[in-house]
């Protein structure tokens, strides 16, 4: 079998033992998604095994279509047939065949986070609670661990240790609005998430004939990233598997990274117990990264308690050192990471779509995304919005847009009832209406609004309308930062996310201060001449406008959060804001374990890197609307230091803005290069003293050219379209540099 010998020993093992419980828990890269991909085509395709009888359980969509397509490529269509996927969409397959069973209509509704949190919304409200004691997300979030625990209403009302939890939580009736939930969504056919794995461990629990159907089926049954399935999803691999015991498990423990969603470790450990006969298998040797980053990678895990011991090595080439690169801003760490992307392109012929940036909060993408724009690098977001598309985000610049033209009606429709002002969708159609029927001016309509509404909707339209009238007060006589901080302040929008303490709460909280940070370092910066937020809008609006989602072009850099970076694979791999408070995020570390999570979450960002890996911070970072010195993350020191290559390569790089606004910011870059960058590359470059600057209007990418201060260097790209001819020269010393030609001195060679 010729892909057999594209495995080594234990691999084969895995793939050739294909009766009774298996387990394989290896490090990163060691080929665990490789075996359980041949392990099917091998059953398929030696054992006659009809797809049909198999079922692949994977973390996500992406990871089980590409599964898929590496089996196809070895069996052929056939492999069509075989059950692959996530639990949640396997499941509920299955719920659908069942689910009368369950008193379900066999075409229920599966709810969405937003559709399980306004009918939360809706109970609480009809059950007379302070909503900002039982703010939805923390009611779903409460909710849904329950259920991911498997405790229905029923036993979560009965048991006497929830109750007491919730009182002490102020929210005693946590119980009963669980339990009204349930009743409502049941009435209305409808599952939510979680119910799609609670629902399944029901009908396999209460329905031994159907549980038996399925156990008849599936013949073999496997899952990978085993480290991070909850209580729930083990039990029903547990329960499919429990008269063929042909379960094959495989994970990593060192790179379990949802425990807060309650992902439990322990789940391998009971393996051990509930399969005594089981097949452990190791796989020690990496073949994804290079030397140094596998013995990097080992070097920081080594420091967890916690911890199945491995010995994870590679044949592979020594590579080379992990680069450091440290900014001094934010804003300066995106240009340095985009310029050293454009070089891995330039230079070493990178694909786009063979680099990833890594981040610990979505919120981070905004520096890389503005960086890459100005670069024109292509990118895509994966698994988040990007930055100015996310509600949150949209909602706080509509206030803005609105308040600065009142006939926007997109925006308007954004805002007049969120945060909630009792103006309900009929009264908000009639006042559009009203304004297009009459071909009048929304704003108009607002301000005589008694005319088309009645009393209390009318008041609550008026209040809006002072508010935005204030907004426009402060916009016509402050900064863009300070009215922008009034406008989420007064609104309402600051404190409606900073009241929902679940991760995703704090996580919006952390994106509407990350846009107040952008239009504080807009109002800071000494080129911008008109300070309003019109004009940061307008900047904003320019910068988005490029729609990146339309070309088809799949050659981009991908940016995500670590955690959607599981089990993926890049050449080069930027970790970014490497930062104590960020990464370890602050948010998160409360105890040791959680320090430890942490810590696997940066192995897994490691291991990520094929060939090269760079981690970058800032010295100081805007948050919360104040710049913010920032000390390097512990965990660059947690790398062993012969792994490590620091400042090597930190180097301003001048903005390149168009127009008149570059000269200067090319003078105040030149400046910044010797004045505050801290580490200063060493240079033995002296002009000769007969220096003479050449003409350059025919001056070439890839021609060698001498400069009077940065010595010598290779053109890299000329920019023709401002009005001022730029070019950008990678500098054997003093690394790349975008330079105005009616001013730059140059000597070519
Ligand atoms: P992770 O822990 O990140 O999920 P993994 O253990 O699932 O990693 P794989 O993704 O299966 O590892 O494999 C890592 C890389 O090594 C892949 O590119 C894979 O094709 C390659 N690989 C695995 N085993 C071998 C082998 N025996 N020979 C050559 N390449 C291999
Ligand atoms: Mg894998």
């Amino acid at each position: 079998m010729e892909y057999l010998d594209s495995l080594n020993e234990p691999q084969r093992e895995g793939v050739v033992n294909t009766e009774g419980p298996t387990m394989l828990i290896a490090g990163a890269g060691s080929g665990k998604t490789r075996v359980l991909t041949y392990r099917i085509a091998y059953l398929i395709q030696n054992k006659g095994v009809d797809p049909f009888n198999i079922l692949a359980l994977t973390f996500t969509n992406k990871a089980a279509k590409e599964m898929r397509d590496r089996i196809e490529s070895v069996v052929g269509t056939e492999a069509r047939n075989l059950w692959m996927g996530t639990f949640h969409s396997v499941f509920a397959r299955i719920l659908r065949a069942e689910a009368d069973k369950l008193g379900y209509p066999s075409n229920f509704t599966i709810y969405d986070a937003d559709d399980s949190k306004s009918l939360v919304k809706t109970i609480v409200k009809e059950l007379n609670l302070d909503d900002k004691v039982y703010k939805p997300n923390v009611v779903f979030n409460r909710i849904s661990g329950a259920k991911n625990r498997l405790i229905s209403w029923r036993e979560y009302l009965s048991n006497p240790i929830y109750q007491a939890d919730d009182e002490s939580n102020m929210k005693p009736e946590l119980g009963k609005i669980y339990k009204i939930y349930s009743e409502r969504c049941f009435k209305a056919g409808a599952m939510d998430f979680d119910d799609l794995l609670f629902n399944t461990n029901v009908l396999f629990k209460e329905h031994t004939d159907v549980l038996n159907k399925y156990q008849q089926r599936f013949h073999f049954v496997m899952v990978d990233e085993f480290q991070d399935t909850n209580i729930s999803q083990y039990l029903i691999t547990k329960r499919l598997a429990a008269v063929r015991q042909n379960i094959c498990v495989v994970g990593d423990d060192a790179q379990s990274i949802y425990a807060f969603r309650g992902a439990d470790i322990q789940n391998i450990l009971n393996f051990e117990k509930d399969y005594p006969d089981l097949r452990v298998i190791k796989l020690e040797q990496n073949y994804r990264s290079t030397k140094t980053i596998v013995n990097a990678a080992n070097s920081v895990i080594f420091k967890n308690k916690a911890q199945l011991k491995k010995n994870v090595w590679t044949d592979n080439d020594e590579g080379s050192l992990i680069e450091v690169l440290r900014a001094n801003s934010d804003n300066e760490e995106g240009k340095l990471v985009a310029s050293a992307i454009f070089e891995d392109k330039m230079q070493h012929q990178v694909k786009n779509s063979d680099i990833a940036i890594l981040y610990r909060t979505n919120s981070q993408s905004r520096a890389m995304e503005e960086a890459l724009r100005r670069m024109n690098i292509k990118y895509k977001i994966v698994g988040g919005l990007s930055f100015y598309a996310r509600k949150e985000i949209k909602d706080i610049m509509a206030y803005m847009r609105f308040a600065i033209n009142t006939n926007d009606e997109q925006s308007f429709r954004r805002i007049i009832n969120y945060p909630k002002r009792g103006i309900g969708d009929t009264s908000v159609d009639k006042m559009v209406v009203a304004a297009n029927d009459n071909n009048i001016p929304l704003w108009e309509v607002l301000t005589n609004i008694n005319a088309i509404l009645p009393g209390r909707a009318a008041n609550a339209v008026t209040d809006f309308v002072t508010m935005i009238k204030r907004f426009q007060i402060e916009i016509g006589k402050k900064d863009a930062f300070e009215a922008a901080t009034e406008i989420a302040k007064r609104s309402g929008l600051l404190r409606d996310l900073y009241e929902d303490k679940t991760v995703e709460g704090l996580n919006r909280y952390e994106n509407v201060q990350e846009l107040l940070n952008a239009v504080k370092e807009f109002v800071d910066d000494p080129e911008k001449e008109d300070k309003s937020l019109g004009a940061f809008l307008q900047e904003v609006a320019l910068l988005t406008g490029v729609d990146n989602d339309k070309d088809d072009d799949n050659d981009k850099v991908t940016l995500m959060t670590i955690h959607m970076a599981k089990g993926l694979e890049f050449k080069n791999v930027y970790i970014v804001g490497m930062e104590e408070d960020l990464f370890p995020s602050q948010m998160m570390l409360s105890s040791r374990a959680d320090l430890e999570e942490e810590r696997r979450l940066f192995y897994v960002a490691i291991t990520r890197a094929e060939h090269k890996l760079v981690l970058s911070y800032a010295l100081s970072r805007y948050r919360f609307g104040r710049l913010k010195n920032c000390e390097p993350s512990r965990f660059i020191d947690e790398i062993d230091p012969s792994f490590i290559k620091v400042n090597e390569r930190s180097r301003p790089t001048e903005s390149v803005n168009t127009g008149a606004g570059y000269a200067k910011s090319f003078i105040s870059g030149m400046k910044k290069t010797t004045a505050s960058q801290p580490i200063k590359r060493k240079s033995d470059y002296k002009p000769s003293p007969d220096f003479e600057p050449s003409d350059t209007s025919n001056l070439q990418s890839g021609m060698k050219v001498e400069h009077p201060k940065f010595g010598y260097g290779m053109v890299s790209e000329i920019d023709e379209s401002g009005a001022n001819r730029k070019a950008k020269v990678n500098f054997d010393d003093f690394g790349e540099k975008t330079l105005l030609l009616s001013f730059a001195k140059l000597k070519i060679h």
